[in-house]
């Protein structure tokens, strides 16, 4: 036993803090079977000695051989199996402490049993699609995740609704949890933090509320917190537990449709501290994007949707991927009902409504003028045949957005441009993808030009 407490003065000094805390210190010495060449050592579950072994095993060895027992194999064993002195817990209400019998074993801390949390499986990093809108939100969750409470603390990312606030969130404490099995992870909607409270108010158990929240936490998840506007005792509440989390490096990281300043009757003292750590705002997703948000559910639906079905769908639904999910969901159970492939057409017909009858259908025309406008150049040239950059550019751009803007097929467009042939075309949609990927001015310039064709400038 002695030489496992040395040891573990030795592994201490060489691990992180928390590692040592959650992993090494819940370890205790079973016995050391000189005879057999094997120190047995117990730990809470099976799971426990797997990870020790993978990731802690090299430091055990090392500090062993270290102290003269290089010979030692190790062996694990879960404290339920073990041979050595019994451990009496105490209440799990306590702080989990197990006190050992025999004066020669150490106190030492026993984990309580980690509560699964309710995280939504399907939300996770791998399923975000990222593009320029919500890039920054995206990366900042993911350095929350690789370290929790040392970075961006409190996370607050705000946004409109159905912009994938809460998707992050969930992402986030996979991301932990996957990292770090043991880490207790709490996601709550403000809603539900408020009506827990109440319930801990009236049945008289703050304490166990503040266990919760506080003591058995390690990253706090808030989603919607503007919910918690108007409620002075939440609001109270929320500001100790902000507090004790913050100081003790606890992550926070929470969501709202609004920025912290815009919250109405919200504490001052409260609302600063919203902003302490680092601000993200998610904006609806780029034409873009939709696109590959589309494309991507549907590789998860097992469906093949084809650009043009998809650019359709992201054309009409700008302002809200619950949306656009909406309709994918709907082309899906068309395909079921109808018994057709999801088609143009059928896409039509499938989303009619959803697709906005009032939005007017924007003419090829409507982009060439709004092009013409933009690069001062005559309309003849863009249709005609000359091949100078100055007018190739913008033919192409004109292209590009009459595909993204209009129902008009490739050959089509081909035919608008002085009948070149569709492989021009497709060529024409690449160069300006690729200026596009690599270029910011040519974004907000695209972005210009959508807005004068819908403003019909
Ligand atoms: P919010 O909390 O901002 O209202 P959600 O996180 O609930 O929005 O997102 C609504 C739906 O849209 C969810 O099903 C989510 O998976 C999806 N979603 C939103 N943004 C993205 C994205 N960038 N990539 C993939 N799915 C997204
Ligand atoms: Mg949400």
């Amino acid at each position: 036993m002695d030489l496992w407490n040395k040891a573990l003065t030795g592994i201490q000094a060489q691990v992180e803090p928390w590692d040592f805390a959650h992993w090494i210190k819940p370890v205790v010495c079973d016995v050391v079977d000189e005879a057999r060449g094997e120190i047995v050592l117990a730990v809470p579950d099976e799971s426990h000695g797997q990870w020790l072994e993978e990731h802690f095993a090299s430091y055990i060895r090392k500090e062993l051989s270290r102290l003269g027992g290089s010979e030692l194999r190790i062996r694990y064993t879960t404290y339920e199996n073990r041979q050595g002195p019994l451990l009496a817990m105490t209440a799990p209400e306590e702080p989990a402490r197990a006190l050992a019998s025999s004066p020669a074993m150490p106190a030492i801390e026993v984990l309580e049993p980690i509560e699964p949390p309710n995280l939504n499986e399907r939300y996770r990093f791998e399923s975000f699609v990222d593009g320029p809108t919500n890039q920054f939100a995206m990366s900042a969750a993911r350095a929350v995740a690789d370290h929790p409470g040392t970075r961006y603390n409190p996370l607050f990312i705000f946004g409109g609704v159905g912009l994938g606030k809460t998707h992050l969130l969930h992402a986030i404490g996979h991301a932990v949890r996957e990292k770090n099995p043991r880490a207790r992870v709490r996601y709550v909607t403000s809603e539900q933090f408020v009506n827990d409270l109440i319930q801990a108010i009236r049945s008289d158990k703050m304490q166990g509320f503040r266990q919760r929240y506080r003591d058995r936490c390690d990253v706090l998840l808030i989603d919607d917190i503007q919910f918690i506007a108007g409620k002075d005792r939440t609001q109270e509440e929320f500001f100790h537990l902000f507090n004790t989390l913050h100081s003790s490096a606890k992550q926070i990281v929470m969501t709202c449709d609004q920025l912290p300043q815009s919250i109405p009757d919200m504490e001052d003292r409260l609302r600063s501290r919203l902003t302490w750590g680092l601000t993200a705002d998610i904006k609806p997703p780029g034409f873009e994007t939709r696109v590959a948000i589309l494309k991507a559910k549907a590789d998860l639906e097992g469906i093949d949707l084809a650009d043009d079905v998809a650019m359709l769908v992201a054309r009409h639904i700008t302002q809200n991927v619950r949306q656009l999910e909406g309709a994918l969901l709907k082309l899906v159970a068309s395909q079921k009902l109808m018994h057709r492939p999801i088609d143009l057409d059928m896409a039509h017909q499938a989303l009619g409504a959803m697709l906005g009858e009032t939005l007017t259908r924007i003419m090829p025309d409507a982009i060439l003028k709004a092009v013409v406008a933009e690069f001062k150049v005559s309309l003849t040239d863009l249709k005609g045949p000359r091949r100078h950059r100055n007018i190739t550019v913008p033919r192409q751009i004109a292209m590009y957005l009459i595909r993204e803007l209009t129902d008009v097929s490739l050959p089509q467009i081909g035919q608008l441009f002085g009948g070149r042939d569709h492989s021009t075309v497709i060529n024409s949609l690449k160069r300006v993808e690729a200026m596009r990927d690599a270029n910011p001015e040519v974004r907000t310039q695209l972005d210009r030009l959508r807005r004068m064709v819908r403003d019909g400038a």
